[in-house]
């Protein structure tokens, strides 16, 4: 994808009407400073149109980015603030609930995973529940520059082991490098063009 034009078209909270959109739309979820901003950013070939590092306690709503009038990304919000209340994790669980189960343009979940850690419970109650309802998880396996090359099959292994992925894609991916991006857009280009 030749990036044209981007633009952060809808911003959904908790009560808002989800966007009906006649274009496909790939989603981005994972623990909060996993790298989804960064991501997101280096697929727009943008420093900073996608909010880095949200706080605790901020707002967390779905952002739907349109890209050339072609498709969207869609950022989730982060999950893994400990201090966040119970009743907001209930909301914020309801709100991706209710977009994955009520989009009819959603063609894709990406589950975004650091690259030096073995996922945690909550990655794994998030990769269930998007096949729970019926997608298969493209894993994007982030930050990959901090870690050397020899190390990268071993924790590409260790993350397939901890989410109990049984196949399925593995991107490793680094938004300082931009290794990965090409790849991504490859699989989202051909979406597109189904
Ligand atoms: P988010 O909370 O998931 O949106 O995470 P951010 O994109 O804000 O990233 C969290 C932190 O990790 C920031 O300090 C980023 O600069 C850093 N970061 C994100 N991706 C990478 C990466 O690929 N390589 C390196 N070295 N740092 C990264």
């Amino acid at each position: 994808m030749v990036i044209k034009n981007v633009a952060l078209e809808t911003v959904c909270g908790v009560t808002s009407t989800l966007p009906v959109n006649d274009k496909i739309e790939v989603a981005f979820a994972g623990k909060s400073n996993v790298g989804k901003s960064s991501l997101i950013n280096a697929l727009m070939n943008r420093k900073a149109l996608a909010r880095t590092s949200a706080q605790p306690g901020k707002t967390q709503t779905i952002n739907f980015y349109n890209i050339n009038n072609a498709m969207y990304l869609v950022d989730l919000p982060g999950y893994g603030y400990a201090k966040v209340a119970q009743s907001e994790k209930e909301k914020w669980g309801r709100m991706i609930e209710r977009y994955l189960q009520k989009s009819q343009m959603l063609k894709a979940v990406f589950l975004l995973i650091d690259i030096r850690h073995d996922p945690s419970a909550n990655d794994k109650l998030m990769y269930d529940w998007i096949l729970y309802n019926g997608y298969e998880p493209i894993i994007i396996a982030t930050k990959l520059d901090k870690i050397k090359r020899s190390q990268v099959q071993k924790q590409v292994k260790a993350v397939r082991e901890g989410l109990g992925m049984k196949g399925g894609t593995v991107i490793p991916f680094s938004a300082e490098t931009k290794q990965g991006r090409d790849e991504i857009w490859e699989m989202i280009d051909a979406w597109i063009a189904e």
